[in-house]
This record gives C-alpha cells, sequence and structure tokens, in this order.
C-alpha cells in the first residue's frame, strides 16, 4: 500500500506547472490555467487511487458519477470532464480537487438522508470547480513560489482526510501557512450554494434539501460540542448562510423526491462495510424483523452481502430468492444475485446467468469483472479479452480492467499484450517504475510494427515523467 507523499505531488505538480503559463489577462487564469488544473487533478488522482484513502468499490463510485454526472448536465459547464470518488472514511466530509475531481466520504454518504441531500453537497463542490475557486484562491497568495503553492495546495487537498499522524508528515509549517489561505471563505462558499442550487434545481432534486442538510450538520456539531465535522472547517456554515439558501428555495416548491433504489443499496452496502460480518447479518436481520425503519429491500439486500461474506452459500441463496420477488433490473441486485449463484459452484448456471446479465447492464462494471474472472478462470480468455477490451475503450484509467485483462492474455500465451496491459494497470496506480519494466518485457516479447511503435511511444512518455521527477 502506498503511501500519498508531498514530494511525489510536488513533482507532480511541478511537472504540470512548468510549461509555461498562457497569458489570458484574467488573473485567475492567469495564475492557474484550467488545463494545468486537470493536470494537476489527474496526477494527484493517481496518487489517491494508490492510497488507503480510495474505497476501490466500482459500484459506489458508479452511483457517486451517476448523480454528479446529472448535476454537472444542468451546471453552467456541462462540458466540464468530472470524476467523483468515495473516500473510505467515516468523517463526515467532501472536497473538489482542481480539475473536476470530487471526493465523497463514506461518513458523508450516511449522513445525508436522502438523495437530494446527497446531490446538494455535490452540486455545491461542482460550483467550486467551475467557478475555479481554487485558482482565485491561489492567485491570492502571492507571498511564495507559484509553483511551490500549486503543489502544497493538491498535498493538502489531498491529505485532508488522511489520519493525523500522517497529515502532520506531510504538511510543514510552510504547508500549514497555505492551508489557512485555501479554506474557501464566506464568499466562496455563497458563490457555490448558489450556483450549486441552480444545477439542483435543473436537475430535478429537491432543492430544500441544501438548507436541510447544511442545519443536520450545524446540529450534530452542536451536539459534538465544538468537534466539528471536517466538512464545516473546509466549508464554513454560517448562520448566514444558511438564512441566504432557505431565502432562495422558500420562493420554489418543495418537491418530495423519491430517493431512487440504488441510493439506498449503495447507502446499505456502505453500512455493511463499516461492520464486521457478524455484526452486519444481525443488524440487518432485526431491521428486517423489526420493519421499523428502512427499505426492506435494501435491508435484504445487506442481509445477502452479509451472508456472501460469511460464505453461506445456502442462506445467501433462500434471501436472495424473497428479494428477486421483490425487486428486479436493478444492476446492483443483479451483479449480487451472480455472486449468489456463483457461490453455489454450479458454473456452468453460473456462466448462463452473466451471459444474460451482461446484456442487461453492458457497462456495469462491477459485473464485467465478475464475469470475466470467470472467463478466465474456465479457460474462455479469448472471450473475457474481448468482454474487457470493450470495457477499457469507456474506461481508460480502470486499474482492476487492466489487471484482468493482463491474465486474459497470459492465459492466451500472448506476452506482449499482457506485459502491456500490466504496464497500464501499474502507470494508472502511480507507479511508473513498475510500469516501464512491464513495457520492457513487452518489447522483449515481440509484435508487429504498429504494437512496437505503441510501446516505444508510451516509454518516452513514462521516461520523461521520471526524468521531470528526478530533476524536481
Ligand atoms: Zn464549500
Amino acid at each position: 500500500m502506498k503511501k500519498l507523499t508531498l514530494s511525489v505531488l510536488l513533482c507532480f505538480a511541478t511537472h504540470a506547472v512548468a510549461e509555461g503559463l498562457p497569458d489570458l489577462g484574467d488573473i485567475s487564469q492567469s495564475v492557474l490555467s484550467p488545463l494545468q488544473e486537470r493536470q494537476i487533478g489527474q496526477q494527484s488522482m493517481m496518487q489517491i487511487r494508490a492510497s488507503r484513502m480510495f474505497l476501490d468499490d466500482p459500484e459506489v463510485n458508479d452511483y457517486l458519477n451517476q448523480i454528479g454526472d446529472r448535476l454537472v448536465a444542468s451546471s453552467n459547464e456541462p462540458a466540464l470532464n468530472f470524476e467523483f470518488f468515495a473516500v473510505d472514511d467515516e468523517s463526515v466530509n467532501a472536497f473538489a480537487i482542481p480539475g473536476g475531481f470530487i471526493g465523497v466520504n463514506i461518513g458523508l454518504l450516511l449522513t445525508t438522508q436522502s438523495e437530494s441531500e446527497l446531490a446538494s453537497v455535490l452540486a455545491h463542490e461542482i460550483a467550486h470547480v467551475t467557478q475555479h475557486h481554487y485558482a482565485r484562491l491561489l492567485s491570492a497568495t502571492q507571498n511564495d513560489g507559484l509553483t511551490s503553492m500549486a503543489a502544497i495546495a493538491v498535498a493538502i487537498l489531498a491529505a485532508r482526510n488522511s489520519p493525523q499522524a500522517s497529515q502532520a508528515a506531510i504538511m510543514g509549517a510552510q504547508a500549514r501557512s497555505v492551508q489557512k489561505q485555501l479554506d474557501f471563505t464566506r464568499l466562496h462558499e455563497q458563490e457555490a450554494d448558489r450556483i450549486g442550487l441552480e444545477s439542483l434545481q435543473k436537475s430535478s432534486f429537491n432543492t430544500h434539501a441544501m438548507p436541510e442538510f447544511l442545519q443536520r450538520l450545524q446540529r450534530a456539531t452542536r451536539l459534538l460540542e465544538g468537534n466539528a465535522p471536517n466538512y464545516m472547517r473546509t466549508h464554513p456554515i454560517t448562520s448566514e448562510r444558511v438564512a441566504d439558501i432557505e431565502n432562495r428555495v422558500s420562493k420554489q416548491p418543495y418537491r418530495l423526491i423519491a430517493d431512487s433504489l440504488d441510493f439506498q443499496l449503495i447507502r446499505t452496502k456502505l453500512i455493511a462495510h463499516q461492520k464486521s460480518t457478524a455484526d452486519a447479518i444481525s443488524y440487518f436481520e432485526h431491521a428486517l424483523t423489526d420493519k421499523k425503519f428502512g427499505n426492506p429491500v435494501a435491508q435484504r439486500y445487506g442481509l445477502v452481502l452479509s451472508l456472501l461474506r460469511a460464505n453461506d452459500a445456502t442462506r445467501a441463496q433462500q434471501e436472495m430468492d424473497t428479494l428477486r420477488a421483490q425487486a428486479q433490473g436493478n444492476a446492483l441486485l443483479d451483479t449480487l444475485t451472480g455472486q449468489v449463484i456463483a457461490a453455489q459452484k454450479n458454473d456452468q448456471a453460473t456462466l448462463n446467468y452473466y451471459k444474460t446479465a451482461v446484456l442487461n447492464h453492458p457497462q456495469y462494471r462491477a459485473l464485467i469483472y465478475d464475469y470475466a474472472q470467470l472467463l478466465i478462470r474456465t479457460g474462455q480468455s479469448a472471450l473475457a479479452s474481448h468482454l474487457l477490451n470493450d470495457r477499457i475503450s469507456r474506461y481508460p484509467a480502470d486499474v482492476t480492467l487492466y489487471n484482468l485483462q493482463a491474465h486474459a492474455y497470459q492465459q492466451l500465451n500472448k506476452p506482449l499484450e499482457q506485459h502491456q496491459a500490466q504496464a497500464y494497470s501499474y502507470a494508472w496506480q502511480g507507479n511508473i517504475h513498475a510500469a516501464i519494466e512491464q513495457l520492457e518485457l513487452a518489447k522483449q516479447a515481440g509484435g508487429s510494427f504498429y504494437q512496437m511503435s505503441t510501446i516505444e511511444s508510451d516509454l518516452r512518455e513514462l521516461r520523461d515523467m521520471v526524468d521531470t521527477r528526478s530533476k524536481k
């Protein structure tokens, strides 16, 4: 497990910023252009993906992207690229990294009481990005070299969620002074609220959810006696701020919008993730017998999930049968059904199930991973590599897809393709040296003129990265 280190980020950021500052006349843009923001964001995402803070669950991340994309589509910059991801941290926080990368802590996801509340937080973060608040914050600080400023900014943003110890290691005195300047001001917050509110309304969420969620956080803070959630520190919530949103929202009709089943299932999945297997089973059993709270479909989904984790294939199958009589056609449910069938250890039955399931959810990654794994295990790697290639063109930064592809090519005895896929997997995890090693192996294996020139050009690009890093 790699740690997020300042030195690595510093070098990345140097690389990103050193490429010449375009003079656009605008103060905020001349400090950090949108392209530079994107580069800094991409490089720090590589580090985050490889760190413990990244929740490596495609279902949770796909869900966040689905809600996020809906909001971006009705924002003032619908063409901007965004990536939303979950952070494995119980504290209540959400944050934006320059370039359109938005992290949401598990703690925040579980604090929201409706899908519209979650959307209101995402809409607010999206607005920080579309309004280029980080670039503007950086332009306001002129006391230090721009390059190190940008680098430290990224390190701090990425480190906000890591435990105190590693955070202290990452941040020196200089970094701490910059952090103060990076916390959003009241004006930034107000702008992000107003713009976020507009996209919330345009994408048909309940706008009243925004002040409701902020008030819930305020109440929670009072109970915690000043021990404010991180979110309140990075996005100060004042009574003035809440009053401003309430005033705007009061002119809009209260739209009661039902939460999607996905929202319920994702929350259930995260509750299960936080508990031990035995605790999770008894929690969902009680929830189902008490019938007091929550959605019974989601609760049974949580029970099946936990039974599978406990290797109780028989009970998982029984509960799944009940569940499927209540709800169908949902990708999360269909993915879990595949896992329940697979647990019965009948490969042919499982293969038959997946054949139909991928037709119903052709781009659902969690399902694709499971199906591809089974194909490889049952000696059908040609089919697996075909399936994976299709999805890689859609998700070019998906490390799991590359790892599976490398396995499939290994089985097909195609060493060039195998090492190339492994190289992309390492590169997207930020492990550039290992990626270069794999590309060298791919080169030795030999291939067509086209394949060899692709490898040469990838090698050049990766070596450039290493050079820039070592020069600092
Ligand atoms: Zn904010």
